[in-house]
This record gives structure tokens, C-alpha cells and sequence, in this order.
């Protein structure tokens, strides 16, 4: 993966409007970004990330194009909290990896390292209504994504098939060693207990959400078509998530 540069990505984020920008913290000279929208204390807040992984573009891309855009009619039922990127030295290296060499996304028991400090501060004592996780996989042929919740309908299926007119869907029996169903894996309880305590999606899904999926485009289609299918899954879910869903 080309390096790309994060100055610009910060640019991009000191220039969006109507939304509130906040620094979570610095890796290096890297400033780590929160965006939020909406403060009604009523209403439940999601969580959107991008960019665990350094070299997965799409999920920045597809972060800073809903904030850009805007949340819109969505704040009637949901306040948005977002991080465009979370591992800025790996997105400027063009890494999997942060800087440490260390994958965030399964780190979160360490103390050692800045990124997961910030996940940690961040969502301490605090519940979502929803989690997600955009996410790049260099190797599949299509879209797919993982889907955890417990007291729901779970909204996979209905992800899929909006998202198959604008990219093409993985729908192989096994993806990333896991089961898989029409592209979508639910991870299995040993695999949920390998990676307890390890996994950020696994201990926002423990601790802090009844419902977290992460998606995975495939990294060879266009980048505007990987952006265009990560935030049509997220319409997907906000909409099941809106008081009128319910
Ligand atoms: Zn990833």
C-alpha cells in the first residue's frame, strides 16, 4: 500500500463544518480525532471508527464522507461519535500495524500502546447503541462483515443486499478461517473467548454495545466504490436503529 498522508487527512478533518472536532490524543506528532454530532443526552450515541488498520483506506475515507455530509435527519434518534482514523501511523506508512508493529485491533489488554489508551479513555463507563467498525481486506474478492448482538434483530443479511448492487459480495463458505454465510461471519463463542479481553471489537461488544459489526471491502475495487458500500451498510444500521425502527 502507497503511504498517503495524514496531513491531509487532518486538513480534512479541520475542515468539516457543523460537527465538534476534539483531539483523543497524539501518537508521535500524529493527533488522533474524535467527531461528534448531535448532544441530546436523551438520545444513545453510536460509535463509528476507520483506519485501525493503516493500510485500509476505504474506512477513513468513508468516515470523514459521513461527516462531511452530515448526519442529517439521523440526529432526530442518535448522536454520532466518530474516529476517522485511529492508527494515523500506520494510515502515513501505509502499515496493517501502528508504529510499535503491534495490530491495535487485538491489543486492547496492553498498556503500552497509545492508540488503545485512546479507545480505552474513550469509551470507559459508556454504552453505545450501536458500534461500527469500517475495515479493508486486501485479499477478498468481495464485501462482507461481521455482525455481533444480543437482544435484536441482527441486520447482516439485509447489509448484503444493499450493498451487492454497488460491490461485488464474498460469499465463500469460509472467510478469515471463520464460517461464513452470504458474507457474513458471527463469530463462534470459542472464537469470542480466544479473543476476549484481546479484541476491541470483542470487549466494545462485552462492555460497551449490544450490536457491533465491522465491514470488509474488497481493496482492489475503486476506492469510491468502497466508500459507497461502507456507508451504505451504515445506513443499513442507523436505520434499524432509529426510534421509528422500533
Ligand atoms: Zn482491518
Amino acid at each position: 500500500m502507497a503511504e498517503q498522508s495524514y496531513e491531509e487527512l487532518v486538513e480534512r478533518v479541520r475542515a468539516l463544518s457543523g460537527v465538534r472536532v476534539r483531539e483523543l490524543g497524539q501518537v508521535g506528532e500524529y493527533p488522533i480525532f474524535a467527531v461528534e454530532q448531535g448532544n441530546d443526552p436523551q438520545r444513545p450515541t453510536a460509535l463509528i471508527t476507520g483506519g485501525t488498520h493503516g493500510d485500509e483506506p476505504a474506512g477513513p475515507a468513508a468516515v470523514l464522507e459521513f461527516c462531511r455530509q452530515g448526519a442529517g435527519a439521523w440526529l432526530e434518534g442518535l448522536n454520532f461519535l466518530a474516529i476517522p482514523c485511529l492508527n494515523p501511523h500506520g494510515y502515513a506508512h501505509g502499515t496493517r500495524h501502528n508504529g510499535q508493529d503491534v495490530d491495535i485491533n487485538w491489543a486492547y489488554k496492553r498498556d503500552d500502546v497509545p492508540e488503545v489508551q485512546v479507545v480505552r479513555q474513550l469509551v470507559a463507563d459508556r454504552r453505545f447503541a450501536f458500534v461500527m467498525d469500517f475495515h479493508e481486506d486486501w485479499e477478498s474478492p468481495g464485501f462482507y462483515l461481521y455482525e455481533l448482538y444480543r437482544n435484536r434483530v441482527p441486520v447482516g443479511a439485509q447489509i448484503m443486499e444493499r450493498v451487492s448492487p454497488i460491490c461485488p459480495l464474498n460469499t465463500q463458505p469460509v472467510i478469515e478461517g471463520q464460517r461464513a454465510r452470504g458474507g457474513i461471519i458471527i463469530p463462534t463463542a470459542e472464537k469470542h473467548e480466544e479473543l476476549r479481553g484481546e479484541g476491541i471489537p470483542v470487549v466494545l461488544f462485552d462492555h460497551h454495545t449490544d450490536h457491533l459489526v465491522v465491514t470488509e471491502t474488497p481493496t482492489a475495487l475503486s476506492l469510491e466504490k468502497r466508500v459507497q458500500a461502507q456507508l451504505t451498510a451504515l445506513e443499513v444500521v442507523v436505520e434499524a436503529h432509529l426510534p421509528s425502527a422500533q
